[in-house]
């Protein structure tokens, strides 16, 4: 079994889904590493210490989380973390001297994570495995959030350079990484994410929606961080046409904490300008354990993204039984079967969300038909099947290391 160095320098998997710098890496570093514990893998968790968490927790599984000074206590973008990455890596050496451990193959998430991989990789001999989440490259061309920065894209291209493997989630991701940062396809593994079917999976509706407190109109959701790359201004205008309409409906935003409290305060005005304020709540984040009782107490989910590398959320309201109505973008073009499991929107603007949601809305049985099919398509994304391909690429480059020194 191979001992793995995770490096999740900027996000813990032990941080609450949801907030601002906490989503879908969180989780699948949370699932996946959790999956590789139960096989018997000795995993170790690296990430920063944010307040006063101990060095190390144990979690389910014998995975331990690794708590490293990088001497910054906090931080509102990673470019700021990008800086003190020297002081993660001497910390974390520090750490490895007295408590002994050591690795056969390093699986670092995120660029700034990814420096971090190419560092111990070069300095333990030991094959790096690599996944981005998001590319810089890819949220330029999306042109919506802030510009990012050229040390971003040139670090994400060092670490394309030399990692031995590139895992991505998605058809798309791989296509980016061959155009725009010139990796050979043979150097990439497409594995996508996965989602917990014993805990995502259709709750009688009419029960998910008492107990969350929620009346019997019409529920529209969306889940997910509160940041601009996500759209969330496209559904709220959608929304607004929605009640034009004269559709009856209500519109639940799940995610954000006080981070994200001023996108979140013009969201609210945006619904407010529409004179919809009545119509849409905004709940804050949601324990992940809690979601299914959203997504089988909603009607739609809706995914409005600007740009999404795979989109956890797609799969799990589809686990649900719930049609997702999606930008045609990124992961979200290999997970949502337009007309199948829900719709695929090529247009960035609120006209073509609003038709498709309207549509769902008003018609029980595509619903039924919609969300049947959805539950059934998320099956082959179950969380052991991602741990069987990843564990599958370690083994890869463990036999090829062995074969270069036998
Ligand atoms: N999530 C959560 N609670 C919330 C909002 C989101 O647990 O209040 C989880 C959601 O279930 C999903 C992840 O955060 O697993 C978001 O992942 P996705 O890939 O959709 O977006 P990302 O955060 O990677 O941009």
């Amino acid at each position: 079994m191979p001992r793995i160095a995770v490096i999740s320098v900027h996000t813990s998997p032990l941080a609450p889904a949801g907030g601002h710098k906490a989503g879908g890496m969180n989780v699948y570093v949370g699932e996946l590493t959790r999956e590789l514990g139960r096989r018997g893998n000795a995993v170790d968790i690296f990430t920063r210490r944010t307040g006063d968490e101990p060095t190390v927790v144990e979690t389910e599984n014998g995975v331990r989380v690794i708590h490293i000074d990088d001497g910054n206590a906090d931080f509102s973008n990673p470019e700021e973390a990008y800086i003190f990455l020297p002081r993660f890596l001497r910390s974390m050496y520090c750490f490895l001297e007295s408590d002994g451990a050591s690795y056969d193959v390093i699986h670092s998430h995120y660029w700034l994570s990814g420096w971090v991989g190419n560092m111990l990789a070069r300095r333990w001999n030991i094959p790096h495995v690599t996944m981005f989440h998001t590319l810089g490259e890819a949220k330029n061309r999306a042109r919506i959030s802030e510009h990012e920065s050229a040390r971003r894209i040139s670090t994400e291209r060092r670490i394309t350079a030399t990692a031995d493997k590139i895992i991505c989630a998605s058809q798309d991701e791989r296509n980016i990484l061959v155009r725009h940062y010139n990796v050979s396809p043979a150097r990439i593994r497409v594995i996508p994410c996965g989602v917990d079917l014993d805990s995502y999976h259709p709750i009688d509706k009419a029960e998910a929606r008492k107990r969350l407190d929620l009346d019997g109109s019409p529920l529209v959701l969306y889940v997910g961080r509160i940041e601009p790359l996500k759209g969330i201004d496209i559904l709220i205008r959608a929304a607004g046409l929605l009640d034009e309409e004269g559709i009856p409906f209500q519109l639940l935003i799940v995610g954000g904490d006080d981070k994200s409290s001023t996108e979140r305060r013009n969201l609210e005005m945006l619904a407010k300008s529409l004179g919809i304020d009545d119509l849409v709540t905004f709940t804050g984040a949601v324990s992940h354990d809690v979601l299914p009782l959203y997504y089988s107490a909603a009607d739609v989910c809706a995914i409005p993204s600007y740009y999404e590398s795979f989109g956890l959320v797609a799969i799990e309201a589809m686990a649900c039984g719930t049609p997702v109505v999606a930008t045609r973008v990124g992961g979200l073009t290999s997970t949502v079967r337009d007309g199948e499991t829900g719709y695929l929107i090529p247009w960035r603007c609120p006209e073509p969300f609003a038709d498709k949601i309207e549509t769902l809305l008003m018609n029980e049985d595509l619903r039924r038909r919609l969300g049947e099919a959805g539950r059934q398509a998320a099956e082959p994304y179950r969380w052991q099947n991602v741990a069987d391909q990843v564990e599958g690429a370690y083994h890869d480059l463990l036999d090829l290391t062995q074969e270069s020194y036998s």
